[in-house]
């Protein structure tokens, strides 16, 4: 009799296959497509995602679930664990959900498109609130053991619940509001407007190109691309496709948006080709996935050793915007933290007060506790408590995200979980290898990154991302490796004690 774990991992590869055929359109549309093209591509993208859908949720996929044996297999347990996940996950809701929910996201996208051109909430409220009840419905179908913000949140990093978040955000909120206090009434100030100068973009082109090389992104697997927002997807280990913009006048925009992309792209081709098309070749949750993109662009694309390297050449490269301006110079500059209202230009510590907010705020809306129409004033609010600013106006506020727009409530806590992973890593990443510091100073990137397949990327979704964390560090999550990795950068900035 042929073994049923086979069968169900052919059903696996192929959605998976037809996913990264979605995947191709969708880089396709960013990237190269002509703007009359939209109209069709939408169709081909709904067809795809029909077929896919109609095969995830097919009675077969239950039927093999159940056959299929692990037999003590790791790899077979994961793949059979995770397909379970998503089968479930999709066969509690009815379809009829499912394509109200797709229908009204999509629409969402627009309308939010043009409140937040006129700064209007209250031209989006009437399609939030509608979008919130589905999710609540979708959370309800799905099931939860506390609350039904931990069925959405699931979607993103599985197995974290809100509760254990709140803890962490709590103590992360009560050591990181004073510290940003201190820095924004210190004397010693960077000059951010250095960074403001000219910046022309072939020279630009040229080192985001370098700086990826380095790291080990494989361009014979990969592409660097343009695109208006920066995104990584991939195909598989061996087709990663990322994106970034040139601002002349702006030159973290690209630098460090290549740092961060490529970090997400190591993750992607650090995968085992024998795993393609199946969760042992995915990755594990959001979080885990930016603590990648993070670490490359924070913990090593804005240290003193990385630029202590590349400096001389940076100042090669821009004669014009960094000719008279010394290396702790440029390096302060690069680390600036001041409070500001948009959570894409935050630095390193606000940054994840700005997603403190959302999250606080959309736990609030899920369970009911804050209604869609007190939002823009819960987000003011909230914004002066921890960020210590308060938006003008509901685009600079409440309504300059897209994520609520397309119905991704739960999404937001990732990107500060992936703060917290990476300086926990990267802490680890540090103690196995003696002298990070020294081989970052020499221009030596190689080391970091075959480590960091080594104990994370190659194990795709074997485990859970606390699960992962406690294996590659030794302890479960914490802040605490995070806040003495920004006590020790930014104090001497500063010139605090
Ligand atoms: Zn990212």
């Amino acid at each position: 009799m042929p073994d049923p774990y086979q069968a169900l991992l052919e059903r696996i590869k192929v959605i998976n296959k037809l996913r990264a055929v979605e995947e191709l359109l969708e880089w396709d549309q960013l990237t190269h497509m002509p703007p009359k093209g939209v109209g069709a591509r939408a169709e081909m993208k709904a067809l795809l995602a029909a077929l896919r859908h109609e095969r995830q949720t097919s009675p077969e996929i239950g039927d093999l679930l159940e056959q299929s044996s692990a037999d003590g297999d790791p790899v077979r347990a994961t793949n059979i664990r995770e397909t379970r996940r998503l089968y479930e996950r999709a066969v509690k809701v009815p379809s009829e959900l499912v394509k109200e929910l797709a229908r009204t996201a999509s629409l969402g996208n627009d309308i939010w498109t043009r409140a937040r051109a006129d700064s209007d909430f209250r031209a989006f409220a009437p399609t939030l609130s509608k979008l919130l009840g589905l999710k609540r419905q979708e959370a309800e179908y799905i099931g939860y053991e506390n609350e039904p913000y931990d069925a959405l949140l699931d979607e993103f990093e599985p197995g974290a619940t809100a509760e254990e978040i709140a803890g962490l955000f709590a103590e992360l909120r009560g050591r990181l509001v004073p510290l940003v206090q201190a820095i924004a009434e210190a004397r010693q100030r960077p000059d951010f407007s250095i960074l403001k100068r000219h910046y022309p973009r072939a020279a630009q082109e040229t080192m985001g190109r370098k700086f990826a090389e380095e790291m080990g992104f494989d361009f014979e697997a990969g592409r660097l691309d343009v695109s208006v927002h920066p995104f990584t997807i991939s195909m598989s280990c061996d087709d990663v496709r990322m994106t970034t913009r040139y601002d002349e006048h702006y030159m973290p925009s690209a630098v460090f948006g290549v740092l961060h992309e490529a970090g997400h792209s190591l993750h992607e081709q650090g995968r085992e080709p024998q795993h393609a098309f199946t969760p042992m070749g995915s990755y594990v949750s959001l979080g885990i996935q930016e603590s990648q993109s993070r670490m490359w662009e924070n913990q090593v694309g804005r240290s003193r050793p990385f630029w202590e390297h590349h400096y001389p050449w940076a100042r090669e490269l821009y004669p014009e915007a960094l000719g008279n301006v010394g290396l702790d110079e440029f390096y302060a500059a690069i680390n600036t933290v001041a409070p500001s209202l948009i959570r894409v230009e935050a630095d390193e510590l606000t940054y994840n007060l700005h997603i403190i907010v959302r999250f606080e705020l959309e736990r609030d809306l899920v369970s009911g506790r804050l209604e869609v129409a007190d939002i823009p004033d819960a987000w003011n609010r909230k914004m002066t408590k921890l960020v210590g600013i308060t938006p003008g106006n509901d685009a600079e506020g409440c309504l300059q995200d897209t994520h609520w727009s397309g119905g991704a409530f739960g999404y937001f806590p990732t990107y500060a979980l992936g703060n917290l992973y990476a300086a926990q890593f990267f802490a680890a990443a540090r103690e196995a290898l003696g002298d990070l510091g020294a081989s970052i100073r020499g221009g030596d990137l190689r080391p970091l990154n075959e480590w960091l397949r080594t104990h994370i990327h190659r194990h795709g979704m074997r485990y859970r991302a606390g699960e992962l964390v406690r294996l590659v560090t030794g302890k479960p999550l914490s802040i605490e490796p995070f806040m003495t990795y920004v006590n020790a950068k930014f104090k001497p900035i500063y010139g605090l004690p």
